[in-house]
């Protein structure tokens, strides 16, 4: 007798969602989550300054028209405390919890050939079993640190921003020390600059980052957005990047210089992702138009930053504008306009060390009382890394993956049956706004288990061939994007992580868009799931399974 039917693992917008479809099949299925509460994301980045740079009402789910109806955003890119509370109040509306365990991490998953189900070891020591195993375990929810000799010196508090304390952190008259800048450090750094005494940036290689403009919803605001709801989760539908911002379809070359200028002074004033995803589409791929564009938005840094030297550190030589996810910001350049903030090019003077006081850079020594650590993430298949999941005959996913995944649809993996990632690396969210992404995966790996449970199936494996296909597919779009140069999460670069430094192209994120990735993976489903071997049917000896399944 198996546990449970489905082991969902992760309780975050993923794993949230993925259990109220399966409890509404009635099938008795339990979410584990190694964190204390539910959340995931929004749960752990408490630092100041942490917010969407999707449009909330675009971020939030679009499940149920009584959530749709009753929720009100009350700011056009929502903070996180508002967003966690927003999926506690999915969770308590829909009464979710009571089919969550937390603090049950999972540390490893085997999957046993003879019996056809899946045993998960969790660190408080209990074995679970269960037929099919969801995994959510999030992209970007495994922090790194650097690599810094002496880190467990330094006196003060330090930590990761993943980690912010969730009782909060006096800054007021405090030094302060920042270390990295991409999306993480562009919002924390705007939002402390004028909340500590004094604030050192330290910066490896500057990120690209344009204006949130972020505002407050109204109720009137609110009533229009409820009224246009399927309008909106029409053309997030429509897009590739599943928001509500549609490409500029004009020639970059056939328009004047002047009508490009035009659109990008009007685009830098939007609110959103707007500069990225409302402009030409040969900022990705087309390098002289991509060049000329990054000068565009140099030249605006110019025009905030007062200190020359300064503005030229924040401008990226490395990589163009674009070709890895974008930082919004607010405030942002002008914070280094301030006499108490700093930024120290770690490019010329490396971090040696941490000393019980500071940092020691090949220049000089710093003192600080606080070092914040935005270092980013061990994205995409970091968490799956750090599972010791084991699939047909023993083998080991994080062997198989060692290179870089290779998956079907980015929701299967041959060798792994009955394992399903509805959001997994190389799938339809990552590279666009995750929830729509997530609301896919999660509907399309429900209806295969309903098929299953219709037909009488028991196993589900992606063949070898179709998982082949579509990572060629996927590395083949990595081809033409410009992003594909870039040291970003996009490509699997992270210096703090071994293997993962730069060199070999991970192929992480799916780049054909979300509407060519739901077609492809509808005509999967209505091909009766071609790429998927399934086996055995329940077999008339074998009864008692579709009462064992379910939760009732
Ligand atoms: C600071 C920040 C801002 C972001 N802003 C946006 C935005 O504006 N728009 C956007 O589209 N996306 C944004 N993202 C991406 C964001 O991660 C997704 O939007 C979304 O929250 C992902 O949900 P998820 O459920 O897939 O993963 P997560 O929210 O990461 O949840 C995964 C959960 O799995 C749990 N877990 C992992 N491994 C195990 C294990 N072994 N055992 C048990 N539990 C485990 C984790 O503890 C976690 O709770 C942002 C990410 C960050 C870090």
């Amino acid at each position: 007798m198996i546990d449970y039917e489905v082991i969902v693992i992760g309780a975050g917008v993923a794993g949230i969602y993925q259990i109220k479809r399966l409890v509404d099949l009635g099938v008795k299925a339990v979410v584990l989550e190694g964190s204390p509460d539910l959340g995931g994301t929004w749960y752990w980045n408490r630092y100041p300054g942490c917010r969407f740079d999707s449009e909330s009402y675009t971020y939030g789910y679009s499940f149920s028209r009584e959530l749709l109806d009753e929720w009100h955003w009350k700011e056009k890119f929502s903070s996180q405390p508002e967003n966690l509370r927003y999926l506690n109040h999915v969770a308590d509306k829909f009464d979710l919890r009571r089919h969550m365990q937390f603090n049950s991490r999972v540390d490893a998953a085997s999957y046993d050939e003879a019996e056809n189900i899946w045993r998960l070891t969790l660190s408080d020591g209990r074995t679970l079993t269960s037929r099919f195993v969801v995994m959510t375990l999030g992209l970007l929810s495994m922090p790194t640190l650097p690599r810094l000799e002496g880190m467990d010196r330094f006196e003060g508090p330090s930590f990761h921003t993943y980690n912010w304390p969730h009782e909060g952190v006096e800054l007021a008259g405090k030094r302060v020390a920042v270390i990295g800048t991409g999306a993480t450090a562009i919002q924390v750094i705007a939002e402390i600059a004028d909340k500590v005494g004094d604030l050192t940036v330290f910066q490896r290689r500057p990120n690209w980052a344009a204006p949130l403009n972020n505002s407050r919803i109204s109720q009137e605001e609110m009533a229009d957005i409820r009224g246009r709801y399927d309008e909106i989760f029409a053309t997030c539908a429509r897009t590739p990047g599943g928001f509500e911002h549609e490409p500029d379809r004009r020639g970059f070359w056939e328009v004047s210089r002047e009508e490009r200028l035009k659109l990008w002074d009007r685009l830098y004033d939007e609110p959103g992702f707007g500069i990225w995803l409302r402009n030409f589409r040969e900022i990705f791929t087309d390098e002289a138009a991509n060049a000329e564009f990054s000068e565009y938005i140099a030249d605006r840094i110019r025009r905030r930053v007062k200190d020359p030297e300064v503005a030229e550190k924040l401008i990226p030589r490395d990589h163009g504008f674009g070709v890895q996810r974008v930082p919004l910001e607010t405030y942002y350049y002008e914070a280094y306009n301030r006499d108490n903030v700093h930024l120290v090019d770690i490019s010329e003077t490396p971090i040696v060390s941490v000393t019980e006081r500071g940092l020691r850079t090949t220049e000089r020594d710093y003192d600080f009382d606080i070092i914040v650590y935005a270092t980013g993430f061990d994205a995409i298949t970091g968490a799956f890394d750090h599972i010791e999941i084991q699939g047909v005959g023993g083998e080991k996913l994080g062997e198989k993956w060692k290179d870089g995944p290779s998956t079907f649809l980015g929701m299967m993996i041959s060798g792994f049956p009955n394992l399903l990632m509805p959001a997994g690396p190389q799938s339809g969210s990552a590279s666009t706004n995750y929830p729509r992404g997530i609301e896919t995966g999660v509907n399309w790996c429900t209806e295969l288990l309903k098929y299953m449970w219709a037909h009488g199936l028991e196993r589900a494996e992606a063949t070898r061939a179709a998982e082949e296909r579509w990572t060629r597919h996927v590395t083949e779009m990595y081809a033409m994007m410009l992003m594909r140069k870039a040291k970003s999460w996009f490509t699997g670069y992270n210096s703090n992580v071994a293997g993962h430094e730069q060199g070999r192209i991970r192929y992480f994120v799916y780049n054909g868009g979300a509407p060519k990735y739901v077609n492809t993976i509808t005509k999967v489903a209505q091909s009766g799931y071609e790429g998927i071997v399934f086996g055995p049917s329940d077999e008339p000896g074998r009864s008692g399974r579709s009462e064992e399944r379910l939760a009732v």
